[in-house]
C-alpha cells in the first residue's frame, strides 16, 4: 500500500479503493467516480453499488501494454491530462508492468519483464494492444526486441485473460491498413481470432471508455456486451447524428457550405463538410473528451467516423459528403450500418436516406 504514482511497475496487494485512498482522494471522490463510471456503462445507477464493491475488494489487475504499428496517440490520450482526474488515476494504479511509453526500464530487461508477466501470470493479466501489426513479409516491419510484433502479440494476448485493442489501429489495421497496406497490417481479432478480445476504436480511444471497460470486467468478471465487431454496446451502441448537438441544424437545413462561413460560425450542421456523423457510432457527443471539455464537432469539424473499420477508405475523402445507404432511418443498429457501409464501399453514391424533410428547410444535395 502507498507506493508513489510514479512507481508505475511497482504490484502492491493493496485494492484499487486502497489505493485511491492513499492517493489523496475522499470516499466521496470515489463514489462520484464509480457513479460516472455506472452512467458510462449505461448501466442502471442502482449498479453503482456493485462497482463501488468490486472496487473495494478488487486487487490491481496486472496489465502489460503493446504498441505496434501506432503513433502512440491512444497512450498520449490516456496519459496526457491538464490535471489527474480520479479516472486517470484508475489507471495509474492499475499494475502496469510493460508499456514502452511510460516504463523506465529499457531493452532486454524491458522485454524480460513482459515475458515474466506471461510466464508467472498466465491467463490472469490484461493485455492492451495499440497499434496495427504487420503480417507481410514474416512480420518483419514491426519487430520489438528481435521478435516480431506477429509473434509478440500471439504469445502476450494468446496467454491473457482478455485483450483490450486500443484505438483504431489495433482493432481494425486503422491507418496502417489503409490501401494500399503496403505491411499487410491487420488488428488483434485478424491475428488472434477466438481470444477473449475486445475493440475499442477510435483516433485515439476515449479514455473513459477505456477505463469503463476495465472497471466493467472487475465488478462482472466479463466484458461488455459488445457488437458484431466487438465493440461495447454502451460506447459504440448509439449514432453521434442522434446525439449531436447540431442535430437541430440539419433538421432546420442549416448547413455549414464553406470553412469560416456565417453557418461555421453559429456551428451549424457539417454535413455538407464532409460529416460522417450519419453513419457514425461512438458516445463521443456525450461523454466528450479532455474532461467533457470538447469533442470534434462541437471544436467545429466534421466527424471522420475513426471508430468504424477501413474508415480511411470506405469513408473517403474526409471532406465528401457521407456515402449514404439506403434503407438506414434513426433506429439503424451499430452492426447494420457498421457492417453495410464496408458492404457499400465502392457503390455509386445514392440518395441520402437518413435526413428528413422539415418545412422550410433544405434536405442536402445529393451527390
Ligand atoms: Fe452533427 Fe454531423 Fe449529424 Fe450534422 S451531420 S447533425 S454535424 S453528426
Amino acid at each position: 500500500m502507498g507506493r508513489s504514482s510514479n512507481n508505475r511497475k511497482s504490484r502492491s496487494d493493496s485494492t484499487i479503493y486502497e489505493s485511491l485512498i492513499n492517493k489523496g482522494f475522499s470516499r466521496r471522490d470515489f463514489l462520484k467516480f464509480c457513479t460516472s463510471i455506472t452512467a458510462t456503462l449505461a448501466l442502471p445507477v442502482s449498479f453503482t453499488s456493485k462497482v463501488a464493491e468490486a472496487l473495494e475488494k478488487s486487487q490491481k489487475p496486472i496489465m502489460v501494454w503493446l504498441e505496434f504499428q501506432d503513433c502512440a496517440g491512444d497512450t498520449e490520450s490516456t496519459l496526457r491530462a491538464t490535471a489527474p482526474t480520479i479516472g486517470e488515476v484508475v489507471l495509474d494504479v492499475l499494475s502496469i508492468e510493460y508499456h514502452e511509453t511510460i516504463m523506465a526500464a529499457a531493452g532486454h530487461q524491458a522485454e524480460k519483464s513482459l515475458m515474466d508477466v506471461v510466464a508467472n501470470h498466465p491467463g490472469k493479466y490484461l493485455a492492451v494492444v495499440e497499434g496495427a501489426i504487420p503480417m507481410k513479409d514474416g512480420g518483419v516491419y514491426c519487430c520489438i526486441g528481435g521478435k516480431s510484433a506477429v509473434n509478440i502479440a500471439k504469445e502476450v494476448c494468446g496467454n491473457a485473460m482478455a485483450t483490450i485493442a486500443n484505438g483504431s489501429c489495433a482493432a481494425f489495421g486503422g491507418i496502417a491498413a489503409a490501401e494500399p497496406n503496403p505491411t499487410g497490417a491487420v488488428g488483434v481479432r485478424d491475428l488472434l481470432p477466438g481470444i477473449p478480445l475486445i475493440n475499442m476504436p477510435g483516433c485515439p480511444v476515449n479514455v473513459d471508455n477505456l477505463i469503463a471497460v476495465v472497471v466493467h470486467l472487475l465488478t462482472f468478471g466479463t466484458l461488455p456486451a459488445t457488437d458484431k465487431l466487438l465493440r461495447p454496446y454502451f460506447a459504440y451502441g448509439k449514432r453521434i447524428h442522434d446525439n449531436c448537438e447540431r442535430r437541430g441544424h440539419y433538421d432546420a437545413g442549416q448547413f455549414v457550405r464553406q470553412w469560416g462561413d456565417e453557418g461555421h460560425r453559429q456551428g451549424w450542421c457539417l454535413y455538407e463538410m464532409g460529416c460522417k456523423g450519419p453513419v457514425a457510432f461512438q458516445n463521443c457527443p456525450t461523454i466528450k473528451f479532455n474532461e467533457g471539455t470538447s469533442w470534434p464537432i462541437q471544436a467545429g469539424h466534421g466527424c471522420i467516423a475513426c471508430a468504424a473499420p477501413r474508415n480511411w477508405d470506405d469513408m473517403a475523402p474526409i471532406y465528401a459528403k457521407v456515402p449514404s445507404v439506403p434503407g438506414f432511418g434513426v433506429e439503424a443498429s451499430a452492426d447494420k450500418i457498421g457492417l453495410g457501409i464496408a458492404a457499400a464501399s465502392g457503390a455509386a453514391v445514392v440518395a441520402h436516406g437518413i435526413g428528413r424533410m422539415v418545412s422550410g428547410g433544405k434536405r442536402p444535395k445529393d451527390d
